[in-house]
């Protein structure tokens, strides 16, 4: 039996698990550091990358060659994700076909994005595993069309992984609180993190899944909660400071972190201090619960209206869900919790961590599909029609949406003119009678048919669904018994070439990323270590003698000398050297600071610099 671990490949974060053999339960894979979320960023750097926490350190310093929400991009044309370019500080090329990302000089493309993040969550479970893992589950918001679910897949083949399903997100939660064992019951996915919310009512029958609703809020999440928090402190600050924060980056910073930082705090506590250190002043007060609840109610009663519009597409009441599950670090405020309740009517499923359950999820369909669960059948159902386009742009459906998939369906074709060798199809996804209100999946071409008088040639047609939702085409000549030879080229999506090549340049970069991170790594550190000492030299001037800061100033500028140049070795002597020739000074300013703190009685009185 060979292993499969499953991958929730998110927005912000993403995450590997499996199912222990010993207790069968679904475990997050940690890595090294213990850490079990890996962000979702990806930073190129000269010839290599750095993910995750790593890459998330270069937002700022490097903002445009620093990826991330790369989701938003998967299997979109630059039509789709226009509106959404304001978000973004890195460069989408208003390309043809698939967006593709400017870093320098090169272009990258959200497959190879993601696909760095799948390596390394499969490096991760190698790691924990001592063996190498091919086989994966991964997961995707219900709503996926086929573009995005074929370029996620694209991206788990550019990442040397064998994507054995795709599972939806909801499903996989519903699956995480075992609920696929439900004779049958209807359940709501309420999915609320840091910048998306998916609201997705499903129906559960013997075994198997059919989405029967999504609807959902692409910009609304815990990352709003924190800015309403940030817009009241800015008011507090300027009516108490008279001071201005809103232009100062680095104070934003701040004032973001720390609101986070309380929020986080206000999910388990009743009421918390806020402490934030500027540089002219400390701001220092108290926040309650219920202060926070009136900054974000009417956000989260915002994700009340998608919830009632799904339950109106079902044709269900908030009274007909059996069972909800909450998804997403969000949904651990209280507040989110109760509106969620009051809605349906129920206690929802919050026993698990809702940053893992999507990945939990996966990891038990992986078991399934390892064959670590028998008599267990479980299916999902494709999200949306899929038809060809034919005369005067109607859309002809061969599989209608909710149809349970794998399936397929067939149709007959035939020639409109005399001696025709090609036949032209275009291939849409959607629920509306135009082909151009659809979503263009694909063109092919039927070329080598037999020359005939127009209206001779049957050619069939046939349209195979597979067990992830991916589509597949083949036709055949039925009067010849002659398979036509079809080319499909995906309208947003990678060509077969284009994935082989960007298999081949992934394993290039592999010896350049850990260079290149080490690099940084070492730049990085000399540059906490320059503002330091340069911050020091200010404050501690009249500690050291004159002999003692040439010292430390020669240091200091050999420091930045090689901090300039790309020697790793050099800036990491460079920094010890420096490290060296201050920790005098660090261990006088010390003493002077621990005298300074024992003087003042109340701590209150040194708030106010
Ligand atoms: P996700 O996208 O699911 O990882 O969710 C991330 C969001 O959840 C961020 O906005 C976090 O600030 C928020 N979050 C995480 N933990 C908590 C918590 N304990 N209370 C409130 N919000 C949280």
């Amino acid at each position: 039996m060979s292993r499969i671990v499953g991958i929730d490949l998110g927005t912000t974060n993403s995450l590997v698990a499996y199912v222990d053999d010993k207790t069968g339960q679904p475990r997050v894979i940690s890595d090294r550091d213990g850490q079990r979320l890996l962000p979702s960023i990806v930073s190129f750097a000269g010839e290599g990358v750095l993910v995750g926490a790593a890459a998330r350190r270069q937002l700022v310093r490097r903002p445009q060659s620093t990826v991330y929400s790369i989701k938003r991009l998967m299997g979109r044309g630059y039509e789709d994700v226009k509106g959404e370019l304001r978000y973004f500080p890195f460069k989408v090329l208003p390309s043809e076909g698939i967006v593709k990302i400017q870093i320098g000089s090169r272009e990258v493309t959200p497959p190879e994005v993601s696909a760095i993040v799948l390596r390394s969550l499969k490096e991760r479970a190698e790691a924990h595993f001592g063996e190498p893992i091919e086989k994966v589950v991964v997961t995707v918001p219900a709503y996926f069309d086929d573009s995005q679910r074929q370029a996620t897949k694209d991206a788990g083949r550019i990442a040397g992984l064998d994507v054995v399903r795709i599972l939806n997100e909801p499903t996989a939660a519903a699956l995480a609180y075992g609920l696929q064992r439900l004779h049958e019951g209807v359940v709501a996915v309420y999915d609320l993190g840091g910048g998306t919310f998916d609201i997705s009512i499903l129906r559960v029958k013997d075994g198997v899944f059919e989405v029967l609703a999504t609807n959902g809020n692409t910009h609304l999440g815990g990352d709003d909660f924190d800015r309403a928090i940030v817009r009241w402190l800015l008011d507090e600050i300027r009516g108490g400071h008279g001071a201005d924060l809103s232009p100062d980056p680095e104070a934003m910073q701040e004032l973001r972190l720390a609101a986070e930082a309380a929020k986080v705090r206000l999910s388990t506590d009743e009421r918390t201090p806020l402490t934030i250190p500027f540089d002219a002043f400390t701001y220092s007060r108290e926040i309650t619960r219920g202060d926070l609840e009136g900054l974000i109610g009417q956000l989260v009663d915002s994700t009340l209206l998608p919830c009632r519009m799904a339950l109106a597409d079902a044709g269900l009441a908030p009274a007909d869900i059996d069972e909800v599950v909450l998804v997403g670090g969000s949904t651990r405020v209280p507040l989110v919790r109760r509106r969620v309740h009051e809605l349906f009517g129920k206690t929802p499923h919050s026993q698990l961590n809702p940053d893992e359950v999507v990945a939990l999820g996966a990891a038990v369909q992986a078991h399934i599909l390892a064959g670590g669960i028998t008599n267990m059948l479980l299916l999902d159902v494709t999200p949306l029609s899929l038809g060809i386009e034919t005369l005067g742009g109607i859309v002809s459906v061969l599989i209608p949406r909710n149809t349970t998939i794998p399936t397929n369906a067939r149709e007959m074709f035939t020639t409109s003119v005399d001696g025709q060798r090609v036949v032209d199809m275009h291939v849409v996804q959607g629920e509306r009678e135009l082909a151009k209100d659809c979503r263009s999946l694909a063109r092919f071409e039927l070329s080598g048919v037999d020359p005939m008088p127009a209206g001779m040639p049957k050619i069939e047609v046939v349209f195979l669904i597979d067990a992830n939702g991916i589509l597949q085409v083949t036709a055949t000549e039925l009067r010849t018994g002659k398979a036509a030879a079809i080319e499909v080229r995906p309208t947003y999506g990678l060509a077969e070439g284009d994935v082989d090549r960007m298999v081949e340049e992934s394993f290039t970069y592999a010896e350049a990323d850990v260079e290149a991170r080490l690099l940084i790594e070492a730049r990085n550190e000399a540059d906490t270590v320059i503002t330091h000492v340069e911050r020091a030299l200010r404050q501690g001037e009249a500690l050291v003698g004159a002999e003692e800061q040439q010292t430390i100033g020669a240091a200091l500028d050999a420091l930045r000398r090689a901090r300039a140049t790309e020697d790793r070795e050099l800036i990491r002597e460079a920094t010890t050297a420096m490290n060296r020739a201050t920790e005098h000074l660090a261990e006088l300013m010390m003493d002077a600071a621990l005298k300074a703190a024992l003087a003042s009685r109340r701590a209150d009185q040194v708030l106010e610099k």
